[in-house]
């Protein structure tokens, strides 16, 4: 639970073999942002790989360096303005050559200035990150690098973008100018895609885009998508869904399908109608409780996450206790908690009804504990079940791996087991954010 977006850091892949690597053949990608930004990651280290370049970590190794950007919200925006003064001096240095920043930062107005006072090589958006291709000195390749291309293969898990873009117009989101209006993938393309990556050793595959849920192709519907992966791949998740598109009939699969995870991410955003309203959010409070109590009948045991914004202009102190109220009822395992960044270019950045500071402080804290205290209660009723936990990433040095029910809990537990494998082991204990296992039984 955060009221940020981690950056989330990619892992080094293997040294381009057979490669010439004489000259600047060093790059390091740096990805900011959501799942959909660690995805387009993965195409664009697919392209830097095939131009020859081998991927270091550190800035200081990197000849080139491509910082893909988030700019969800301005602290997003802020923190890559630091990397861009760190990439400056080492620049002045003479370590780093070149320096291209991609994604939804690169697609916003804001690019010109930071592209024009950080001295950045290469600028572009979420829908021409193709051109990097011809950067890096491959040929163009439009067709190539576009959507349709998969990330990283043979991973034990796998990203596959079903949908991108937006069609709603939520009144404090930049997601539909940098990210365009909703496109959907042909059915037969995700299909494919999951076939070659289960064929090639993939265990989880999760189906990602900004409303996955609103996905139609010829006459199919999200649902329709979501049983045929279901019946392909061994495990499945979908990732994120909007409460308009949301059918019952999905909620209903969720508990009856064997290979999909239990567990929902359904961003609420508030609990107030009123509130709901402003944000051109298109649902009221009580359907989405509806939808919680199909999710909640299908999958008992499932677990259920959302995002919510605080301190939206306009709101007041009422509209902050529906939310409190509607966290209370829906009894939540997890949350993203979001104070309010007015983003320049969407309708709420300029609405009346700022709220100040220390009170959006406040009602981030009030939501906070409540989801906590909701979270801490759920996961104690899971001490003493054995679970079979997915390994999603290997031990540590503590001995600790980081494993996911099938219920969807965030488990730790003591095991080298490899990631993409299973183990089976009892819950000694619980916190509000995780479940701790004891030694498995194998
Ligand atoms: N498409 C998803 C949906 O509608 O639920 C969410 C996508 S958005 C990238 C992720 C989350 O960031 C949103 O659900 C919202 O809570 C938060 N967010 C977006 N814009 C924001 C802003 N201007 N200020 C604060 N939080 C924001
Ligand atoms: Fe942004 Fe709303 Fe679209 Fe989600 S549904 S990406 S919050 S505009």
């Amino acid at each position: 639970m955060s009221s940020t977006t981690p950056m989330t850091p990619i892992p080094l892949s293997r040294k381009p073999a057979g490669q010439d690597l004489s000259g600047p053949r060093t790059a390091c990608i740096r990805t900011f942002g959501c799942q959909m930004n660690v995805h387009d990651s993965d195409r664009i280290r697919r392209m830097i790989q095939d131009a020859g370049y081998a991927e270091v970590q550190r800035y200081e190794d990197a000849d080139l360096v491509i910082l893909n950007t988030c700019y969800v919200r301005e602290n997003a925006v802020d923190r890559v303005r630091g990397h861009l003064g760190e990439l400056g001096r080492l620049r002045r240095e003479g370590r780093v050559k070149r320096v291209a920043l991609t994604g939804c930062i690169g697609a916003a107005q804001e690019s010109a200035a930071l592209k024009r006072t950080y001295d950045i090589d290469l600028v572009l958006g979420t829908h021409n990150t193709y051109e990097l291709a011809e950067f890096v000195g491959l040929p163009t390749m439009r067709e190539t690098y576009t959507p349709e291309l998969p990330g990283t293969e043979g991973e034990h898990n796998a990203f596959v973008t079903i949908m991108t873009g937006c069609n709603y117009q939520c009144s404090y989101c930049i997601v539909p100018t940098v990210r365009g209006r909703m496109i959907c993938r042909p059915m037969e393309g995700v299909i494919g895609e999951v076939e070659r990556l289960v064929a090639g050793g993939t265990e989880y595959i999760t189906l990602l885009g900004q409303t996955v849920d609103a996905w139609r192709y010829e006459g199919k519907r999200f649902c329709d998508l979501l049983e045929a992966v279901s019946q392909i791949a061994p495990r499945v998740w979908f990732t994120t869904s909007h409460p308009s598109n949301m059918e019952d009939r999905t909620l209903r699969a969720i508990g009856e399908r064997d290979t999909i995870v239990e567990r929902l991410h359904l961003p609420v955003q508030s609990g107030s109608d009123r509130m709901l309203k402003v944000m051109h959010r298109g649902y009221k409070a009580e359907r989405y409780r509806r939808k919680i109590e199909v999710f909640r009948e299908a999958a008992p045991d499932g677990t259920l996450s959302t995002d919510i914004i605080v301190g939206h202009p306009g709101e007041t102190e009422e509209d902050h206790e529906k939310t409190l109220e509607l966290v209370e009822d829906c009894a939540f395992d997890s949350a993203y908690i979001f104070k309010f960044s007015p983003r320049r270019g969407t309708e709420a950045a300029t609405m009346p009804g700022a709220v100040p500071d220390a009170i959006v402080q406040r009602r981030f804290l009030e939501v906070l504990r409540q989801i906590e205290r909701n979270a801490f209660q759920r996961n104690q009723r899971k001490v003493g079940d054995v679970e079979e936990i997915y390994i999603r990433h290997g031990s540590t040095e503590d001995g600790k791996a980081i494993g996911e029910t099938w219920s969807g809990h965030a488990v730790h537990v003591r095991t080298d087991a490899a990631p993409g494998t299973y183990v089976k082991a009892r819950i000694e204990s619980a916190g509000p954010h995780v479940l701790y296992a004891g030694e498995p039984s194998r």
